[in-house]
């Protein structure tokens, strides 16, 4: 690493220790020339993914956007800001675990329904409506009973009560 002050390369690390709240690692470093100390930070490089639209265009994604849907379907719905932030996470890490440059926004809706399918069920229903298009009942109780086929993960959320049993 040059140094700040003498623009040598020679330096050596005297320290060690996260930082920003363990998203980076501060190292203090000392140059072997000048004596000057200074510091670096190391980061995960943060891969930009892009969102490949049904008309074609690609947009980059965006974790507020993602956030904006998922706080939409579950407005008014008894779903806590922090199972909103935990749902937008889930999304944003699978899309990233894909480690691709760019996804079809079919696949970014896909893992929102399955984040808001565990979430809440009403939650779900919304969405998809607007992402399938539902333009009649029909089209509502055909998802409910694809939905009601997958088996519940995790608690039921208060206060819902169950479809039927
Ligand atoms: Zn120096």
């Amino acid at each position: 690493m040059r140094c700040p002050y003498c623009n040598s390369d020679r330096d050596r690390v005297i320290d060690s220790r996260p930082a920003e709240d363990g998203a980076a690692i501060r190292r203090r470093r000392e140059c072997a020339a000048c004596r000057q100390r200074f510091s670096t930070y190391e980061r995960s490089e943060q891969i930009s993914v892009g969102v490949r639209k049904r008309n074609g265009a690609l947009e980059p994604f965006e974790r507020a956007k993602l956030a904006a849907g998922i706080e939409k379907a579950t407005k008014n719905l008894p779903v806590s800001p922090a199972a909103v932030r935990q749902a937008v996470a889930a999304v944003e890490s699978r899309l990233r675990a894909l480690g691709r440059r760019e996804v079809d926004s079919e696949v970014v809706g896909g893992e929102v329904l399955a984040a808001l399918r565990d979430l809440d069920r009403v939650a779900y229903l919304r969405f998809a409506s607007v992402y399938k298009g539902f333009t009649s009942t029909d089209d509502f109780a055909r998802e409910l009973v694809t939905l009601e086929g997958y088996p519940r993960r995790g608690p039921e959320p208060a206060g819902r009560m169950k479809p039927h049993g």
